[in-house]
């Protein structure tokens, strides 16, 4: 079974400091922190290869590196949509915004399901009950059901805490030599809002554009996860060339980060 988050593990304990220090004002400061992209100047390759040394602490269902995460999200894309570029490609990059770490930002805020800050936490968040002595210290605890925000505000107002899926999204929209289209971009931005696209929470702020893009973070949300089923991929030269292919047609040029 995946997503199964058990006491007393490293991701309990990643949680932990996120529900502490995931607050609306730190929120607004990373985004602001990381809307100049000066940082790096890197190829997407160079990223994949960077991320064969990151393992993400927050999940329950990964040990491999972050690369080979990447190339079994593409592979398991292509297999049922063998004419879908756009869609492999999304497969492949969804997760490079963890590149967060060697910028050294702590994994609290690069991995993780997302929630929105500045209004209540809703109880469907993992380890609620556990870690509920430290939600009910968190300064949304006791907000409201619609907070700083209006009801069919669109999911575009909201403030989600901080990670690599927002700060992707960022480096997308304002790199503008590549070929990802909005569409796509949007699947990037909210693949890691669960409690939104899985659980059903924040249907309040939903304005009708939004019920497509739940649409399309949930069909890329199958392969996101179930790609994690398969435990005797093998990443073989040809499978990297392939994409190395696809990654000079979609991104002709470096990218600033
Ligand atoms: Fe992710
Ligand atoms: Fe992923």
């Amino acid at each position: 079974m995946l997503r199964k988050f058990k006491e007393d593990t490293k991701q309990e304990r990643l949680y932990y400091d996120m529900y502490k220090n995931q607050t609306y004002d730190y929120v607004i400061n990373q985004n602001k922190k990381y809307s100049i992209l000066n940082n790096a100047k890197l190829s997407i390759n160079e990223i994949l290869n960077i991320m064969d040394k990151f393992v993400d602490p927050s999940d329950p269902d990964l040990d491999k590196s972050n690369s080979i995460h990447a190339y079994q999200t593409a592979e398991k894309i292509r297999e049922k949509y063998p004419y879908d570029y756009d869609l492999q490609i999304i497969g492949l990059i969804h997760d490079i915004g963890k590149i967060l770490f060697i910028f050294g930002e702590p994994p609290w805020a690069i991995v993780g399901d997302t929630f929105v800050l500045g209004c209540r936490i809703p109880k469907s968040v993992v380890y609620y009950n556990s870690l509920k002595y430290i939600i009910e210290q968190h300064p949304d605890y006791n907000n409201s059901i619609l907070g700083v925000y209006k009801e069919k505000c669109g999911l575009d107002k909201l403030v989600l805490s901080f990670g690599h899926d927002e700060y992707l999204y960022q480096v997308l929209k304002q790199n503008k030599t590549h070929k990802i289209k909005e569409k796509y971009m949007n699947i990037i931005r909210y693949h890691s809002f669960y409690p939104w696209h899985t659980m059903g929470e924040y249907r309040q702020f939903m304005n009708k554009s939004d019920y497509k893009k739940l649409e399309d973070v949930l069909m890329f949300n199958q392969f996101d996860l179930y790609s994690k089923e398969d435990k005797d991929f093998v990443l073989t030269d040809k499978i990297k060339k392939y994409y190395k292919d696809l990654l000079n047609l979609y991104f002709p040029k470096d990218l600033q980060w």
